[in-house]
């Protein structure tokens, strides 16, 4: 995801990014009437010809179906500690929302996203472990070198291969994402082929690097505004992950997937004792998160279904 609509730098952060051109070199202009397909970095790019959007059929909720796999059952969710994360409480803070979130009011939004056998996403998430890596691709990351890190993370036996999960890369804020972190997106989700295997993956960087493009607040509800903000991306790109695994599910007509809907919108928040703004209470912690789409009842964010 990228920080847009948010504030009033959205209507020219949009224009700027779906000028540039910079993923699949055929970005178009949000008032283009042609369907696009999502790119999971948050904005949609042209359908290659002969490809576009076989089984996509408008309902009215304002997102449609385009025959892919979701992820059923329970999701495995696994962090990737990429870079320097010692002394940091990023990893209590955001393994803690990992082991939460399932089974909230806010993650039930999913269930309301099927498959064409009329599977719901279950209301179930799992936090199945971690492992750290020292920067073994360097601190400038390209797409690839971060497919790159969960795949070392698998061969190497450090993570199980699971194709019914989402392994998160989070890079420390010394640590770029040369394709467009802080600039273009805060995170993004995709897919690849891992020793044979269709693996769930996304990148996630520390906003510390960014606050003014990737944190909506610079004091966050835990006392660390990067992982607090990480939280919020991490349940986006999660959302997404499980609703449009393959990057052929769950969209709408310009390329946005359910969580993009709702980018940086929070609805109702409260006070913190910090001074700090949250939304929702998972377990013991308080977080700022991001609304996501309701596929029901016409379409509309929230934060609970
Ligand atoms: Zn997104």
């Amino acid at each position: 995801m990228r920080k847009v609509a948010f504030k009033t730098l959205a209507a020219s952060a949009v224009a700027a990014i779906f000028a540039s051109g910079a993923y699949g070199g055929a970005v178009l202009a949000p008032d283009s009437d042609e369907e696009l397909r999502p790119t999971g970095k948050g904005w949609g790019e042209r359908a290659q010809p002969g490809h576009a959007n076989p089984h996509g059929s408008p309902n009215t909720n304002g997102i449609s179906y385009h025959g892919g796999p979701l992820i059923l059952g329970t999701t495995n969710v696994y962090y990737i500690w990429y870079g320097n994360w010692s002394g940091n409480t990023a990893n209590n803070i955001l393994t803690d929302l990992a082991s939460s979130i399932g089974g909230s009011s806010y993650f039930n939004i999913n269930t309301s996203y099927y498959d064409g056998n009329n599977m719901s996403v279950s209301n179930s998430v799992h936090y199945a472990g971690s492992t750290p890596d020292s920067y073994s691709h360097g601190t400038a990351l390209s797409d690839s070198a971060v497919q790159g890190v969960v795949s070392d993370a698998i061969t190497s036996g450090r993570l199980p291969k699971d194709t019914n999960a989402v392994y998160f890369v989070l890079t420390s804020s010394d640590v770029n994402e040369t394709s467009g972190f802080c600039t273009q997106y805060c995170g993004w989700h995709t897919h690849g082929t891992i020793s044979g295997s269709d693996i769930k993956y996304s990148f996630v960087g520390n906003p510390d690097r960014c606050p003014s493009a990737c944190e909506a607040q610079t004091t966050g509800p835990n006392g660390n505004a990067g992982a607090d903000g990480m939280a919020s991306i991490i349940s986006h790109e999660l959302e997404e992950a499980v609703t449009d695994p393959d990057l052929n599910a769950w969209y709408d007509r310009r390329g946005e997937e359910n969580a993009d809907k709702c980018a940086w919108t929070f609805g109702t928040t409260y006070t913190v004792a910090n001074g700090a703004l949250a939304n929702m209470k998972l377990a013991s912690r308080d977080y700022l998160i991001q609304r996501n789409w309701v596929n029901a009842s016409g379409g509309y964010c929230s934060v609970s279904y």
